[in-house]
């Protein structure tokens, strides 16, 4: 009898741990940036590999850089047709311009594109702006993360996390269904600021002067340009992080937020009902909308 249940205690804990959840994880270099795949489930292995796949062709077909893109098809005034075009103009309209597809030309005037940092003349700017190019660098990310989600909805995966390049996209559920934990970067560096608590499938995406800038005769000029005038923006903020179901709505408001400054942010999130929002001024005071579940710092809450 002893000899029985022995043999069928082994049996359990090699079915128990033949049974284990398959994790697979990678890190890879896209879109200028490091990214990092983590994911569980039985096709865990499939899931990352055609993630890797979605990620480059998505960077081919969306980079400023590569001749072929359709960026550059738009910027050679090539009719291009794709769904993404028609989401851009309706987060370009939501945002009231803020975020504005088309500052190629004076991203390109302040020499972001090409790292060959200078400041324009108003002139040089004004023709930036003129030129009307496209430039997706506030957006793809994003988009990448909304792709993701939907590469992982149709195959057996259990939950994952992506950190794209800094924007953290989560799916599904962790098994005890605590939530997923994300910090937020210090604008400052050093420690972390806090952290986010988020459930289920989100995307975590944070836009910064502190993220991409160069310093001239000790001015500091940043990458997010106020789309009226092609200058950095300067309202006040140093980082803007967004929460919300959709990765390419993160990525577009969280630049569009940080454009607008903290007042005009508010009104914009009491209008809406799908994100939430973490901001951090250029004196360090930090505020976090009513949904924002975030601890580990002092913060003011934006009531609706
Ligand atoms: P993010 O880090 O997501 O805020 O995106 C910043 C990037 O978006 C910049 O490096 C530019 O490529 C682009 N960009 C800068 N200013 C804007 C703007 N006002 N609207 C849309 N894209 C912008
Ligand atoms: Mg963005």
């Amino acid at each position: 009898m002893r000899k029985w249940v022995c043999a069928l205690l082994a049996v359990l804990v090699l079915c128990l741990s033949g049974c284990a959840e398959a994790h697979t994880k990678k890190t890879l270099f896209a879109m200028d940036t490091i990214m990092e795949l983590q994911v569980w489930g039985a096709e865990s292995e499939e899931a990352v590999q055609q993630l890797s796949q979605m990620i480059t062709e998505t960077e081919n077909t969306w980079s400023s850089q590569k001749a072929d893109s359709l960026v550059a098809r738009l910027n050679r005034r090539e009719t291009v047709d794709h769904p993404l075009l028609q989401q851009l103009v309706t987060l370009y309209a939501r945002t009231n311009g803020a975020f504005d597809p088309l500052l190629g030309g004076a991203m390109e005037a302040w020499g972001f594109r090409s790292k060959a940092y200078t400041v324009p003349t108003q002139e040089q700017l004004k023709a930036g702006l003129q030129a009307q190019l496209w430039d997706l660098g506030g957006a793809v990310k994003g988009y990448t993360g909304t792709l993701a989600v939907q590469c992982l909805e149709e195959l057996d995966v259990d939950r994952a996390i992506l950190n794209l390049g800094g924007n953290i996209q989560t799916y599904g559920q962790k098994p005890d269904g605590a939530p997923w934990t994300i910090a937020i970067q210090n604008p400052d560096g050093g420690e972390y600021l806090g952290m986010l608590s988020v459930v289920g499938t989100k995307a975590v995406v944070t836009s910064g002067d502190y993220q991409r800038y160069f310093e001239k005769d000790g001015v500091r000029y940043h990458h997010i340009l106020n789309p009226e005038t092609g200058m950095p923006a300067q309202t006040g903020l140093h980082a803007v992080t967004v929460i919300c179901e959709d990765g390419l709505t993160a990525d577009v408001l969280s630049t569009a937020l940080f454009v607008m400054g903290l007042e005009e942010a508010k009104t914009l999130w009491r209008y809406s009902m799908d994100f939430e929002a973490v901001f951090v001024t250029d004196t360090g005071k930090i505020y976090a909308t009513a949904g924002a579940a975030l601890s580990g710092c002092e913060y003011e809450v934006i009531q609706r």
